[in-house]
């Protein structure tokens, strides 16, 4: 059975694909779910049918290829406010215990992450070596 893994926290390497992928978004937000490799979130999944407007970019959670098992989401604010709206709050309850919001200007300060219950945690950010395994 799968059982929940200890995070210890996010690749330098996947943070940076995050926060620019969110700028090259702007105005529109950036949205995906995050997977983990040895307890380190390393992977970002955009997903098919992400679609954003004023409304909020919405994670088709339907749409969801079965073998991925997300630890959580990402996705980007257009304004510099990345406290998590009462959607995101009802997303974050259905999948994962880490989710990240990040706030214009996406940097390395305009982040923070949030667990399932939409309260704030610490993500430290990691200088690994990803694996080799390119799926992408
Ligand atoms: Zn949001």
């Amino acid at each position: 059975m799968l059982k929940p893994r200890k995070i210890r926290g996010i690749a330098r390497e996947t943070l940076d694909f995050i926060l620019n992928a969110s700028r090259s978004s702007h105005p529109d937000e950036f949205a995906g779910l995050l997977e983990e490799e040895d307890g380190v979130i390393a992977n970002v999944i955009l997903l098919p049918g992400t679609t954003s407007s004023s409304m909020g970019a919405r994670i088709h959670l339907d749409m969801m290829p079965l073998h991925i098992h997300a630890v959580g989401s990402v996705h980007s604010h257009p304004t510099p406010d990345n406290l998590p709206s009462r959607a995101d709050l009802a997303f974050f309850s259905k999948k994962g215990d880490y989710h990240i919001i990040v706030g214009y200007p996406y940097d390395e300060n305009s982040w923070a992450c949030y667990n399932a219950r939409g309260e704030k945690q610490n993500l430290p950010v990691l200088d690994v070596e990803l694996g080799g395994d390119e799926r992408w």
